[in-house]
C-alpha cells in the first residue's frame, strides 16, 4: 500500500505535489487522534485493534484521553439513558473538525439491549455519527475498515470554500 494518499501525485523522488486543499485533507485524514469511549465489551476489541497484531498507530491513530485533543470519538459499546448527556457533553467539547465512529450493535441500535428501559437505541441519537461498524463485536479488521471509510469521507469533503 502506497503511504501516499491517492489525490498526491509522486515524481521520482522523496517529494509529493497536491493543492492545498488536498495537503489539508490528507493532514486531517491520516492524524485522527480518537478518544475512546468504551463502553461495554466492544472496548476490548477496540484496544486489540490498538495493540501490536492490528496496531492502529500504522494509520497516526493515537488514542487520547482528553477531548480537547481529540478529533474522532469511537463509541464503543452499549450506550445507557444514565451516561448520554456524558457523551454529548465529552463531544461537544472537542475541538472541530470532529467525527464519530459508532462501533458495534450496540451503539448503533441497542443491540441485544434494544428493548432494555435504560439503554439508548443507537448513539445517533445524541450525536452525528459518521460511519457505523457493524458487529457484536466487530473484528479488529472491521473498525480498521470503517477509519478507512472515514479517511475516504474526509479526503472526499471540502475544507476550503470558494
Ligand atoms: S455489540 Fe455486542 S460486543 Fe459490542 S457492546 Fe454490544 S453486546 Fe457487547
Amino acid at each position: 500500500m502506497s503511504l501516499v494518499p491517492p489525490p498526491f501525485r509522486t515524481g521520482e523522488g522523496a517529494y509529493a505535489l497536491g493543492t492545498v486543499e488536498e495537503v489539508l485533507r490528507a493532514a486531517q485524514s491520516g492524524s485522527l487522534w480518537y478518544l475512546t469511549f468504551g463502553l461495554a465489551c466492544c472496548a476490548v476489541e477496540m484496544m486489540h485493534t490498538a495493540a501490536a497484531r492490528y496496531d492502529f498507530d500504522r494509520f497516526s491513530m493515537i488514542p487520547r484521553a482528553s477531548p480537547r485533543q481529540a478529533d474522532l470519538m469511537i463509541v464503543s459499546g452499549t450506550l445507557t439513558n444514565k451516561m448520554a448527556p456524558a457523551i454529548r457533553k465529552v463531544y461537544d467539547q472537542m475541538a472541530e473538525p470532529r467525527y464519530v465512529i459508532s462501533m458495534g450493535s450496540c451503539a448503533n441500535g441497542g443491540g441485544y439491549y434494544h428493548y432494555a428501559y435504560s439503554v439508548v437505541r443507537g448513539c445517533d441519537r445524541i450525536l452525528p455519527v459518521d460511519v457505523y461498524v457493524p458487529g457484536c463485536p466487530p473484528t479488529p479488521e472491521a473498525l480498521l475498515y470503517g477509519v478507512m471509510q472515514l479517511q475516504r469521507k474526509i479526503r472526499a469533503t471540502p475544507i476550503l470554500r470558494a
